[in-house]
């Protein structure tokens, strides 16, 4: 979407949430606002009320909108001073405006006018409340949300509200919705039998079943095998170290009071790792290093800790304890474009292996050229390194789009942004580089002239964290994984307990697969459906006919039609699925 059109459908959205305001401010003239941007689509407002709204509220609240809409009000800017803007939200009663001009500049205190209703806010909005005539949009959800985000403050009450530029926009979106719901992780995850949670354990601290943990380690051996081919080394790492290396680089700092401290009785003093980067720089460092050596790369999937104050219940998309595929390069610099191509080329493949690479956008995530003081580094460092990831996207046509003041502390960067089965944006991947952290761990090589030198350090994710790239693997197949992936890939039932010894010996000959052998005593079809509600990939069924044949009837997932085959032709199709 371009710019200019978001930021129309923003403006729109935002007038929406005016009229939410103005609606609800007619139910309950005491209420109280707060603040009503507009968001992902739709916008929301916040409000300090007398009661807790009920559902039911909602399609009340949606009918006084729409005869805001009906009356073409005009939506007037009023520039106001700052003392009679403060006396005018202390006479209205609206505290939390009241606190909210304080913070603005003297000089740009705007309030806007719709009918009766007056809100202080910026702008900008739309001309009219008939504009929203066309629009769809509709009242969505109630929640809670503190004051400010802070926990501190009181909770107030969210009124969520979706809207787009048409009412066929807006129908497309709400059956997004009803489809995401059906393919939510937290539900399919326990449909699936894939991941559990314990009170005993603690919240935000996922456990992996025998059948989410075979998901999560195919994919590490996915990304391991792909990352081999160009050169990683595997590391393994412990999850304490001293808080001075996150001091040093810089973690510490940056992640305060999401550190989880760990001492024990006899003085030990620990924290848990935040991020795997600054261990792996330790196992450079054991070692004198030549300008022969380079590059090097480790890679490692372990646990780190951060503990986040928001977590979502019951699923894998917030979690305190978070498995990270993480990997670096420790070069020359005229070994960093082949570094970077080379991460760019793991990426590909592996997201190849998923089926979303083709249907991703890149982008060139460089400084913000107005205030360099934000970042570490030198600007000859992050000239040269800008350049050299242009040259890449160039040569790779990687069509990468410029975005500044989106690069890292410590370097620029290429994020590689994917579309999901739903149409929603995923950014996992990217490939960093970083002048700054070798220099503060004093990492060196001695070059030819047997001087000290820097290496750089190139950081690269390729499906990130894997609680929350399973999370979207479960959606995003709806829970039908591929076969490589599939927990259970073949399912095989015996029609009567007569035919258990030959499916006994299917299972032995297809003993290179997960094979899973249903002979309980349950009819025929409900346990071919339920193979198909756990979405196995294949459910094989055996009767006299296959035993006195030697052969098996195979169904394949998402297909009603059944085949009958050889053993060995079977596995001829599987081998090829699997490698
Ligand atoms: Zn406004
Ligand atoms: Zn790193």
């Amino acid at each position: 979407m371009s710019n200019e059109k978001n930021n129309r459908l923003d403006t729109l959205r935002h007038s929406c949430a005016h009229l939410l305001a103005a609606a609800i401010l007619e139910m309950f003239p005491e209420a109280k606002l707060g603040v009503g941007p507009a968001v992902d689509n739709g916008f929301y407002y916040d409000f300090d009320l007398p009661r807790t709204l009920i559902p039911e509220d909602l399609p009340l609240i949606e009918e006084k909108m729409k005869a805001l809409i009906k009356q073409d009000l005009p939506f007037e800017k009023e520039e106001v001073e700052l003392n009679k803007a403060k006396e005018l939200l202390e006479k209205a009663g609206q505290d939390y405006k009241l606190e909210l001009v304080k913070d603005l500049p003297a000089d740009e205190i705007t309030f806007y006018k719709t009918g009766n209703f007056v809100d202080l806010c910026k702008g900008p909005h739309i001309k009219s409340t008939k504009e929203l005539e066309n629009a769809g949009w509709k009242l969505t959800k109630i929640a809670g949300a503190y004051w400010r985000g802070s926990e501190e403050n009181k909770m107030l009450q969210r009124i969520y509200g979706a809207c787009f530029q048409t009412k066929d926009e807006l129908k497309q979106y709400e059956e997004m919705m009803i489809e995401a719901e059906k393919r939510d992780h937290r539900k399919l995850g326990k449909e699936l039998d894939l991941f559990v949670f314990s009170d005993l354990v603690g919240p935000g601290l996922p456990l992996y079943t025998p059948k989410g943990t075979i998901i999560k380690d195919e994919l590490q051996k996915k990304v391991e095998k792909i990352c081999r081919q160009y050169g990683f080394q595997k590391v393994s790492c412990p999850s304490l170290a001293k808080i001075d290396l996150f001091k040093i680089s810089g973690h510490a700092d940056k992640f305060g009071d999401e550190l989880f401290r760990v001492s024990s009785q006899g003085g030990l003093n620990f924290v848990l790792k935040p991020v795997q980067c600054p261990h792996q720089t330790q196992i450079y460092a054991s070692k004198m290093r030549s300008y022969k050596d380079l590059p090097i790369r480790y890679m490692e999937s372990d646990k780190q800790y951060r503990a986040e104050k928001t977590g979502e219940v019951g699923g894998l998309s917030r979690v305190f304890a978070i498995t990270v595929e993480d990997g670096h390069s420790f070069c020359r610099i005229d070994q960093v474009k082949e570094e970077v191509m080379n991460m760019v080329k793991i990426i590909k493949d592996f997201y190849s292996e998923i089926g979303m690479w083709g249907n991703h956008k890149v982008s060139l995530s460089v400084r913000d050229y107005d205030h360099p003081e934000k970042y570490i580094g030198t600007k000859e460092d992050w000239d040269h390194a800008e350049r050299m990831l242009e040259e890449i996207s160039n040569e790779m046509e990687l069509g990468a789009i410029k975005h500044e003041g989106e690069a890292a502390l410590y370097g620029p960067k290429l994020d590689f942004m994917f579309k999901d089965a739903m149409g929603r944006d995923v950014q996992i991947p990217t490939v960093q580089l970083d002048f700054a952290t070798p220099k503060r761990f004093e990492l060196t090589y001695t070059d030819e002239n047997n001087e000290s030198i820097s290496p750089v350090m190139v950081h690269r994710a390729i499906l990130g964290s894997y609680e929350r790239f399973i999370a979207l693997l479960i959606e995003h197949f709806a829970g039908a994984f591929p076969f490589w992936l599939s927990p259970t890939q073949i399912t095989i039932i015996p029609v009567a307990e007569v035919h258990n010894e030959y499916a006994k010996k299917v299972a032995k000959e297809l003993a290179a697969f997960r094979v899973e052998i249903d002979s309980r005593n349950e009819s025929l079809g409900k346990r071919i459906r339920e193979a198909e509600i756990k979405k196995t990939p294949y459910t094989i069924v055996l009767g006299d006919k296959e035993e006195n044949d030697q052969t098996i009837t195979i169904r394949t997932r998402g297909t009603k039609e059944l085949v009958t085959q050889k053993i060995s032709e079977l596995i001829e199709i599987l081998d090829e699925k699997t490698c």
